[in-house]
C-alpha cells in the first residue's frame, strides 16, 4: 500500500493518466512545455546542430529563411558550424550555408 501521507507528487500528467485518460484524448494537441516559446520561433523545434532546445539556457534563435527548411539553430552552434565550413564575415555577422538545406544563412557572431 502506497504511503502518501498526504504528499501526493504533483505531476499533472500523472494525475490525468491515472484517472481520466479518455478526457486526455479530447484535449487539443498542444504540449504544455511550449507555452513560453517566444513568437519568433515558428519552428518549435530543437537546434538542428546540437539537437537540444536549450544551450546555456538559451533557445535556438536563428531560423533558416528557406521556407522548405526553417530549421532553427543556436547562435553559438550555427556560428561554429559556419566557421568550420569557411563562412564569410560581414561586420557582426557571418554568412554561410545552412547545414540542412545549404542555402545562405546569416548568423550573428556570438559575444
Ligand atoms: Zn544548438
Ligand atoms: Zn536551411
Amino acid at each position: 500500500m502506497p504511503q502518501n501521507n498526504g504528499q501526493v507528487p504533483t505531476k499533472p500528467y500523472n494525475r490525468a493518466n491515472a484517472t481520466d485518460s479518455k478526457r486526455l484524448e479530447s484535449f487539443p494537441q498542444k504540449p504544455a512545455v511550449e507555452e513560453r516559446v517566444p513568437d519568433l520561433l515558428v519552428n518549435s523545434g530543437d537546434c538542428s546542430i546540437c539537437f537540444s532546445s536549450r544551450l546555456n539556457d538559451k533557445l535556438p534563435e536563428v531560423i533558416c529563411k528557406n521556407k522548405v527548411c526553417e530549421n532553427c539553430y543556436h547562435v553559438e552552434c550555427l556560428y561554429e558550424w559556419l566557421m568550420s565550413v569557411n563562412a564569410r564575415r560581414f561586420f557582426s555577422d557571418v554568412v554561410g550555408l545552412c547545414p540542412n538545406c545549404e542555402k545562405n544563412i546569416t548568423c550573428p557572431i556570438p559575444k
